[in-house]
């Protein structure tokens, strides 16, 4: 079976491992020069270090990342809710906080023992598909044909595109901001921080350790830094960024030979950081429906838990940024809710960390 897999983000890595371990050797490419040194997702969820187990990528990413074992939300400057999550689960059912660059770096050093080499600076520009293959035209001009491709090429999806799925969806005016920080001491070690700000929680901020004395800052804001209602002890700024937030889906998964999957599929808030996550999980699904002549069902399947994340994410997104007071004393009755009652306690972290 000829397959080929249209970008080397976290779903066409985990696609390419997923055959890979069942002895399958799929082509991946990537227009990118080089691997990515830049990182957007920094939460691995614990469904997707279990789908990982199976390509012996798990244990390293849990030995390089930061087991997430406490989360805290601050209102203002008052400390709303603080869990303990090493009260209902074991460590190894922790998320982990890990830049996105190191996961795809231990999950391209576990393909290249495997024997799949990625073929980096290899655009595909063209493509077209029939019921029983898949016409490819790369950057070099060279045009191969395939069995199956999956179009794991993100957001801007030339896959997508060129087959003419609509992408159907929004984006919003606001400029959300991005930072990776290096402390010079440690800043509550193994802790999700979320901060919610302004008359009627208008503004978010969150904080992920993402390595002994770093962090990552996500906020609504257009400087994350700057904004912070914590005092932080900065010693390096990695990065800085900004960046819009955009709520679409593919009309379709499937068309012909060519399956969706990850960004190209679908794209929402990083509330909840579920975009990476709910990409991996699309990845192994996407292959089993390769393997089992299912592809109509992935596409069905998929399509339905891709809506529910936009979803969920989105109310999510809206109940923390309104500026309706109702919805924020709401959401503080809850908070404080969580934060007296232990079975409520286990539910809620079963919501933020389950996909
Ligand atoms: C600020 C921010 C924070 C986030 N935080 C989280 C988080 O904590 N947790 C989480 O789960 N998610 C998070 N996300 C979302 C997450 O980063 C994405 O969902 C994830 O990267 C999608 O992976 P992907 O492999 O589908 O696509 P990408 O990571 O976008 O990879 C696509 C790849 O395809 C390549 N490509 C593109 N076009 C072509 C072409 N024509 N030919 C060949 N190759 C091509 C690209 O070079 C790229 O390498 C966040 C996103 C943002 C913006």
């Amino acid at each position: 079976m000829k397959i080929l897999i249209v970008g080397a983000g976290p779903t066409g890595l985990t696609a390419a491992l997923e055959f890979a371990r069942r002895g399958i050797i799929p082509e991946i490419v990537d227009a990118k020069k080089s691997p990515s040194e830049l990182s957007r997702a920094v939460g691995i969820l614990p469904k997707s270090i279990d789908t990982l187990r199976a390509s012996g990528v798990a244990d390293k990413i849990i030995e390089e990342g930061v087991g997430l074992e406490r989360l805290v939300i601050h209102y203002n400057h008052k400390v709303l809710l603080d869990l303990d999550a090493l009260k209902f689960f074991e460590p190894r059912d922790l998320p982990i906080g890990l830049p996105q660059d190191r996961t795809e770096t231990i999950m391209s050093d576990a393909l290249g023992k495997m024997g799949v080499k990625i073929k980096y600076d290899c655009k595909v520009i063209d493509i077209s598909t029939n019921q029983k293959e898949a016409s490819v035209t790369f950057s070099n001009n060279e045009s191969k044909k395939y069995d199956w491709v999956i179009g794991s090429d993100g957001v801007n999806s030339t896959v997508r595109d060129k087959l003419g799925i609509k992408y159907a969806g929004y984006e919003l005016p606001e400029i959300w901001s991005i930072a990776d920080l290096e402390l010079g001491s440690e800043y509550n070690s193994g802790t999700f921080n979320g901060w919610l700000t302004g008359g009627a929680e208008k503004d978010i901020f969150v904080m992920v350790p993402i390595g002994p004395k770093r962090v990552r800052l996500v906020s609504s804001t257009s400087d994350s830094v700057k904004s912070l209602p914590a005092k932080l002890d900065i010693v390096n700024t990695k990065r800085v960024g900004a960046f819009k937030i955009s709520i679409r889906q593919a009309k379709t998964y499937l068309k012909g030979r060519v399956l969706l999957a990850g960004d190209s599929a679908h794209t929402h808030s990083p509330v909840g950081g579920r975009g990476m996550n709910l990409g991996i999980d699309d990845a192994v699904e996407v292959v089993k429906a390769i393997l089992d002549e299912k592809t109509h069902e992935y596409n069905t399947k998929r399509r339905k838990i891709g809506a529910k994340t936009i979803r969920n994410t989105e109310r999510a997104r809206k109940a923390i940024t309104s500026t309706n007071p109702i919805v924020a004393i709401f959401i503080r009755l809850i908070l404080f809710l969580v934060q007296h009652i232990p079975y409520v306690q286990k539910m809620f972290l079963m919501k933020m960390t389950r996909l």
